[in-house]
């Protein structure tokens, strides 16, 4: 690889600001100033600086992020803080966006990926990835309800909502209800206690395709595990 391809996709600055590095003799690669824009870099082999400071490759960037409430599921927003302004700048990059969506009120996990074909079979909604939901609603949660929620709820778009596993976790005085769903429906969750006269008051999401932390504390963010990023693909 091109070592100004590489300086850019590791984000060190644009391609004219790459150049003007390597021109300025700020850029070595195995501790030798590197004066060609096209040196040509192994990215296993080659230690490439700027600086001193070096820089390494990697191809593929993977974040589980703790979504605080009233942050938006975006990239960026002129008004509105996003999942991706909870990022520090080291570790901010403008080929980073998330994975589906959570509303703004609603906490949890929501996983943070370069774009790519894994992210998008990830978010859509014939895919049946797996998303587990802590859902506080407002009043008393029959037995009738949970099966409902089992058997699936048609929707006002004709669709149906089916959360197996529903249970009832506690009921003081508000209910709240562990679900998982398979499809990615806008508001679903909200939509399916709507449809029985429910309200959902709190919502957090525990988990996204099988990810989880309870260790992340709201707005934090951690790379996954290898073994992660392997369970995903
Ligand atoms: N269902 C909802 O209603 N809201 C969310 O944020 C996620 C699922």
């Amino acid at each position: 690889m091109r070592l100004d391809k590489y300086l850019r996709e590791q984000q060190v600055g644009s391609r004219n600001e790459v150049h003007e590095l390597i021109k300025h003799n700020r850029v070595t690669v195995d501790g030798q100033v590197a004066k060609k824009y096209d040196f040509k870099v192994k990215p296993d082999e080659h230690e490439v600086a700027v600086d001193g400071k070096p820089i390494k490759y990697q191809a593929e960037y993977f974040y589980l992020v703790n979504k605080p409430a009233g942050v938006i599921t975006a990239t960026s927003d002129e008004k509105e803080k996003t999942v991706m302004d909870l990022f520090t700048p080291e570790d901010y990059r403008t080929d980073l966006f998330p994975v589906g969506r959570l509303d703004k009120d609603t906490t949890g996990i929501i996983l943070v990926m370069m774009d790519g074909k894994l992210g998008h079979r990830l978010a859509s909604p014939k895919s049946k990835t797996r998303k587990t939901y802590l859902a506080t609603v407002t009043g008393q949660i029959a037995d009738t309800d949970l099966q409902q929620l089992k058997d699936g709820i048609e929707l006002k778009d004709g669709t149906t909502a089916v959360a197996d596993d529903a249970r009832l976790i506690s009921q003081d005085p508000d209910s709240v209800v562990e679900l998982t769903l398979h499809e990615g429906k806008y508001h679903e969750v909200k939509r399916m206690f709507g449809a029985f006269g429910e309200k959902v008051v709190k919502l957090h999401r525990v988990s996204f395709a099988g990810l989880t932390d309870e260790a992340l504390l709201p707005g934090e963010y951690r790379e996954l595990t290898l073994s992660e990023i392997e369970e995903l693909k």
